[in-house]
């Protein structure tokens, strides 16, 4: 899930949301209103047209998932290192390039 806000200039000033969306951006699972806290959330994912309109990404969320660890890199970023049976992957550019990276060396 992203979770992006949307830039688009209107003619009428229509106001820009923050939009909770799967990671192809077609369906809506929430929406916030800016200044807002609580998102609101539909009952069932709605489809929603991203053409042209502008969103800027502000967070990633990626899926819940118990063989999943976080684990944080020298620069302060975070990895997602999962387990599968006996393979282990790490979302890192180092692991997608070479095959292995030392955010999977201790786990
Ligand atoms: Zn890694």
């Amino acid at each position: 899930m992203i979770i992006v806000k949307e830039t688009s200039t209107w003619v009428d000033n229509t106001p820009n949301h923050i939009y909770f969306l799967d990671d192809s951006m077609s369906k809506m699972f929430a929406y916030s209103i800016e200044g807002t806290s609580e998102p609101f959330y539909f009952k069932k994912p709605i489809g929603i047209s991203t053409k042209h309109r502008t969103f800027e990404v502000l967070k990633k969320v990626e899926d819940v998932d118990e063989n999943v660890i976080e684990v944080k890199g020298s620069k302060g970023d975070i990895y997602y290192v999962k387990k599968e049976g006996d393979k282990v992957t790490c979302s890192c550019q180092s692991f997608k390039y070479r095959g292995r990276c030392k955010h999977i060396e201790g786990v």
